[in-house]
């Protein structure tokens, strides 16, 4: 039987995080706090007669997302009329970017199989500006609709078609929205649509190096609808193709509740959309010193970062992803480590990664909130683990001062005061416990007298439980050795 790979190319659309409008001078608005079309004007309306100007900032943005992508950026761009009628588009047309765009072929790495050390460059076909759409609420009887997001900026960021499987396609959109975060240009709030993605999906003979007939998901806003869907359409063309029928291309929805995907309407071409350079506007012009200075201006990417933690403090590929996903991780999880550089304890680092990637952030997990907004510090964390790198506390203790610390906050110190979580250590204070547990247990004790050495392990066990865990092992280990040692000799002189 032939075998088919699946090609993927994804469209991301990002809004940008300007304090304006593309065009205009309206604010942009958080549409779960405003009041619909309280922030719109003659210009994100389309009123005849009113001119657009270009967003300096929005420009910018653009730029950093472009140079973050390896891209070439292009001296001379220019804004296109894009026509279609649709209520959510006031003026009748959008304006983007068609023939010339801002920039253009770049790359991104990303990882290329589950649990794989090795990377993959995916290619990046083009970055443009764009404006967004309004909003359509529908009803049951009828629709409304909401201009606040006419005319925000948008940007497109278009890939090659590069991705060969749901899992490339997956961690693509992840590693874009990670770097746009970075660079602080969109929030990445897929539940707000913010971040939106389209998939061109298609199936191939796999070797063959030709383009099979490929169909666009629109619309997808979680990375969990853009899987499920992408995985569909996969699997949904190759059983045509291996039944002998071809693939027609043409736009498709995903439906959530059925979970299948739904033919929207045939794939318009370019000429449908009549492109035509926007009249209003003046080719954009991009200086080389601008585009100077906002490369030097941009943070360690993710990618660079994540290497950087790998040899920095010995992180596994894995751990270093997950700490570096999110800048305000990153930042955290260096501070603390900052904090820790006075320890002798070399493997420090390593230990506060795993508290941090398991324990807190199953926490933060839970309580829905992020990292900069939780009570437990960088550095009370990281005392908070030295004390069990140490001995001063057990680990299961330790996770009772992190929920303590998470819920109320305070020191780890006193924490472990007041709830008297602190090991014992000292002989002195575990011996009368072994003599304790050894007097209660006189059968066990003469049967360990009688030759079952194994139940030493028993003894050590109920020690363990009467100091509630809070017995040093090594030490408790030691004292009741020391103890049944005594008790051996005394028989034995009988
Ligand atoms: P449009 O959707 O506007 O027609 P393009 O033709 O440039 O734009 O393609 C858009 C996306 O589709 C790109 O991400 C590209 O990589 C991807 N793509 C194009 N052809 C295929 C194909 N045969 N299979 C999968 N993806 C494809
Ligand atoms: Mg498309
Ligand atoms: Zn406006």
């Amino acid at each position: 039987m032939t075998r088919f790979e699946p090609v993927i190319g994804l469209e991301v659309h990002a809004e940008l995080l300007t304090q304006s409008k593309m065009f205009c001078g309206c604010a942009v608005v958080d549409p779960t706090f405003a009041e619909p079309n309280s922030s719109v004007c003659e210009i994100c309306t389309g009123m005849p007669g009113t001119l657009p100007v270009i967003n300096q900032r929005a420009v910018e943005f653009a730029l950093r997302v472009a140079l973050a992508l390896n891209c070439s950026i292009a001296e001379t761009s220019v804004f296109a009329r894009k026509n279609y009628f649709y209520p959510d588009l006031p003026k009748g047309f959008q304006i983007s970017q068609y023939d010339l765009p801002l920039a253009t072929n770049g790359w991104i790495e990303i990882q290329d199989a589950s649990g794989a050390p090795s990377t993959k460059r995916v290619r990046i076909r083009r970055v443009h500006l764009e404006e967004d759409t309004g909003k359509l609420l529908h009803h049951e009887q009828h629709s409304l609709v909401d201009y606040n997001r006419s005319g925000v900026p948008l940007l497109e960021i278009v890939s090659e078609p590069d991705l060969l499987s749901v899992y490339q396609a997956r961690q693509y959109s992840l590693a874009l929205r990670s770097l746009l975060r970075y660079l602080e240009v969109n929030s990445g709030d897929l539940q707000k649509g913010v971040l939106r993605f389209e998939a061109n999906v298609s199936v191939r003979p796999t070797g063959s190096e030709e383009l099979g007939t490929r169909t666009e998901i629109k619309n997808l806003n979680s990375f969990r609808a853009l899987s499920r869907a992408v995985e569909y359409e996969i699997d949904r063309q190759t059983a045509l193709l291996r039944s002998g029928k071809p693939v027609v291309q043409n736009t498709v929805g995903w439906d959530e509740g059925r979970q299948v995907t739904v033919p929207q309407r045939s794939k318009e071409e370019a000429h449908d959309y009549r492109y035509l350079p926007e009249p209003d506007l003046p080719p954009l012009h991009v200086e080389a010193a601008w585009v100077d200075r906002v490369r030097a201006a941009l943070p360690e990417l993710p990618a660079a970062k994540r290497s950087r933690f790998m040899t920095e403090y010995g992180l596994s590929a894995y751990a270093a992803g997950v700490l570096t996903a999110d800048r305000p991780v990153a930042d955290y999880y260096e501070a603390a480590v900052e904090s820790a550089v006075e320890s002798e304890n070399e493997t420090l680092p390593l230990k506060i990664a795993n508290w941090l990637s398991s324990d807190l952030f199953g926490l933060l997990n839970e309580a829905d909130i992020e990292i900069d907004q939780s009570n437990v510090t960088s550095e009370a964390l990281v005392r908070l683990v030295s004390m069990v790198e140490n001995g001063r506390i057990s680990a299961a203790s330790g996770k009772t001062v992190l929920e303590v610390l998470f819920k109320e906050g305070g020191s780890p110190e006193s924490i472990v005061e007041e709830r008297g979580l602190a090991q014992l250590e000292d002989q002195a204070s575990i011996r009368p416990i072994v003599d304790q547990v050894l007097s209660d247990n006189p059968d066990q004790l003469a049967e360990y007298l009688a030759g079952k050495a194994a139940l030493s392990e028993w003894f050590l066990g109920q020690i363990m439980r009467a100091t509630q865990g809070k017995a040093d092992p090594a030490a408790a280990r030691a004292e009741l050795d020391a103890a049944l040692l005594d008790l051996d000799e005394i028989q034995s002189s009988r």
